[in-house]
């Protein structure tokens, strides 16, 4: 078997054009979408992060300014910048690019955004209307909703299947077990104590791995025909690699998505789309 490519690229593309047809037609009345992104200190990666994000959002017509802090920002001058920006009313969408520098109270920033203008879903407001039903995941987190939506975009129903995340991070394996819930998957999740992780990723039909270890996942771990996912995003020697032993697994999996091109775009594409669904709320 040789699996069929995810294509997050392209997909991404075209969530990016829906996105961009919002915006015009909130700009026909006078309504110009704004994201702000806070970045504290130069973390290179997070600078990385911040360009695509910034590109997307180009591409889209959504209006994107980057607030750069110094490292010696305090946790008490980040909450007040954040205060002031919910406030103001030009403004639609907040991100602060995590991780912040360790001194600084990353759950009292996160909590600080006002949750109509949390687009990246963390805020605890948000991710808690998650557990209600699919009808309640307004502005959830991008990652989890980018992999729902290259599901969806291949025609892959989760319903009735087995789904193996492993990872349990907030941002990704947490939130995406629940969504996938809300859609009638049975979900494993596992995570650095799981015992005899092999058992529970064989006998998954859907297998996402998120745990951040280039070529974690072997092929002696996959079910043939499983559909992979691969959310990881590890540099070795300079080139960015996933959590998942491409070669070897694509020749046994009936879809895997790559690393680039996978599910780094389309969390982009969904940070756009969640911007504009800051309107709805
Ligand atoms: P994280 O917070 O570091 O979580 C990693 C998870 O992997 C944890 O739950 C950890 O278990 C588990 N783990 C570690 N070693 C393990 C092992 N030997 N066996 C089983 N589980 C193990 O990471 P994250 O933020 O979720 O990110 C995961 C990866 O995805 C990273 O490479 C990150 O860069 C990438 N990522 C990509 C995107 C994207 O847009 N493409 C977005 C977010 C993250 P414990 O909980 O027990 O420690």
């Amino acid at each position: 078997m040789t699996a069929t490519l995810l294509d997050g690229r392209l997909v991404s593309d075209l969530l990016l054009k829906g996105v961009s047809h919002k915006v015009s037609a909130l700009k026909k009345k006078k309504i110009a979408p704004k994201l702000v992104i806070i970045l504290v200190g130069d973390n290179p990666a997070s600078l990385s992060y911040i360009r695509q994000k910034s590109r997307a959002a180009e591409k889209t017509g959504i209006i994107c300014e980057v607030k750069n802090l110094p490292a010696s920002t305090t946790t008490k001058n980040l909450v007040g910048l954040i205060e002031k920006l919910n406030k103001d009313k030009k403004i639609h969408g907040i991100l602060v690019q995590l991780p912040l520098p360790s001194k600084i109270e990353t759950p009292l920033v996160i909590r600080a955004i006002d949750p109509k203008k949390d687009v990246d879903g963390f805020n605890a407001y948000n991710l808690g209307k998650m557990f209600l039903s699919k009808e309640f995941e307004k502005l959830a987190p991008c990652t989890p909703s980018g992999i729902i939506k290259l599901l969806e975009h291949y025609k892959i129903s989760v319903a009735g299947k087995n789904v193996t995340i492993v990872g349990r991070s907030n941002i990704v394996g947490k939130p995406l077990a629940v969504m996938l819930i809300n859609r009638d998957a049975t979900v494993t999740v596992c995570h650095s104590k799981t015992r005899n992780l092999t058992d529970y990723t064989k006998r998954a039909d859907i297998l996402v791995a998120a745990v951040g270890r280039p070529n974690f996942i072997k092929a002696a771990m996959v079910k043939t025909g499983a559909i992979v996912i691969d959310v990881g995003v590890n540099k070795v020697d300079g080139k960015l690699v996933g959590d998942v032993d491409f070669k070897a697994v694509a020749k046994k999996a009936s879809f895997i998505s790559p690393v680039p091109g996978g599910i780094g775009p389309m969390t982009v594409a969904c940070l756009m789309e969640n911007v504009i669904k800051t309107f709805n709320i």
